[in-house]
């Protein structure tokens, strides 16, 4: 069993490296990738606990990008961009790499977008919050992330949002923080296509993040095969090679239907928990929130081959 989806302290997960490695360990993963948003800074920390405990380690980042091949339907404005989220494996760490100059050009946007967000909220009524406040339960100014700003809500305004549980926690982003809310700020504009021509040559490998979630918008599932196939193909001609399939927030039955869309694409299903500790109190280590989630060996060593191709 492995985890190709996790997060850290050092993006908006709760958990330490060390401590995420330590909890990999003690569930019996094999290998873990850690897919913090926009940085792979988590770096030197991480592979130290995973050498320690004999585990797997693979270099992974998740960030938010544009697919301008399929724009979205946005209920009130008619066609709009899409945001997609991509995860990138055996990510290159030299500073001056072109897929790390796209990193830092990624984080230099969510600083301009929390700034953006922080002033919005100011002016609808959250007059007590700050970034100071907000890097302060990040741990660093870089790492905020809308998992903050919906924490950061619930300390210092349950007047306007309540108190924190599951349901007012998701209730945040519907009404504030997600894409319908009032209070949504896009993070960037930059396409996939420079994304994947940062990574070009680097032996990075691009799987697509819980593509339904990108790709349904809101469509029954029924919709998944002929939604799913075309996208998928164009993603793989644009330098996909994989696709998260076996995704730890889905049905086990979705997952099946979503690995046999991707092997009919000719591309590798790869999966993951998408792990955040607290700020995604559910979702469990290597078994998702579904508890049941179980990503093979296997799909690790398809990835290590298309890396080394
Ligand atoms: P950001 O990278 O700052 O735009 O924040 C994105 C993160 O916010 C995701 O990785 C999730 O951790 C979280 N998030 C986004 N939408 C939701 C939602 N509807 N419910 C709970 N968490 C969410
Ligand atoms: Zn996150
Ligand atoms: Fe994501
Ligand atoms: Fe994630």
């Amino acid at each position: 069993m492995i985890d190709l989806h996790t997060h850290s302290t050092f993006s908006d997960g709760s958990d330490r490296p060390a401590e995420l490695a330590r909890r990999a360990h003690e569930i019996g993963l094999r290998a873990i990738a850690l897919t913090d948003h926009d940085t792979t800074a988590s770096h030197d920390e991480m592979a130290e606990a995973c050498a320690d405990l004999h585990l797997e380690y693979v270099t992974g980042v998740e960030v938010s990008l544009r697919d301008n091949a399929f724009p979205q339907v946005h209920r009130d404005s008619g066609l709009g961009p899409r945001n997609v989220h991509v995860l990138a494996y055996f990510v290159p760490l030299d500073p001056e790499h072109p897929l790390q100059r796209a990193l830092a050009s990624l984080r230099h946007d969510r600083d301009v977008r929390n700034e953006a967000l922080v002033a919005l909220l100011v002016d609808q009524g959250f007059n007590r919050l700050t970034l100071d406040y907000l890097a302060d339960i990040a741990g660093n100014v870089h790492s905020i992330g809308r998992p903050h700003f919906a924490r950061a809500m619930f300390e210092l305004h349950p007047e306007i949002v309540g108190p924190r549980h599951d349901e007012t926690w998701s209730r945040v982003f519907t009404e504030w923080l997600g894409a319908t809310g009032r209070a949504y700020v896009p993070k960037t504009s930059m396409p996939v296509e420079e994304f994947v021509a940062a990574a070009r040559g680097s032996g990075a490998v691009l799987s697509i993040a819980h593509p339904l979630d990108n790709y349904l918008d809101g469509a029954s599932n029924a919709a998944l095969e002929t939604t799913m196939a075309p996208v998928l193909a164009s993603l793989r001609e644009r330098g996909f090679v994989g696709v998260e399939a076996y995704y730890g927030s889905w049905s086990a039955a979705t997952r099946a239907r979503m690995v046999k869309v991707t092997r009919d694409a000719g591309m590798i299903p790869t999966g993951g928990s998408d792990y955040h500790g607290h700020y995604k109190e559910n979702v469990r280590l290597g078994v998702g929130l579904t508890g049941d989630l179980r990503v093979p060996d296997e799909v690790l060593d398809e990835l290590r081959a298309a890396h080394e191709r």
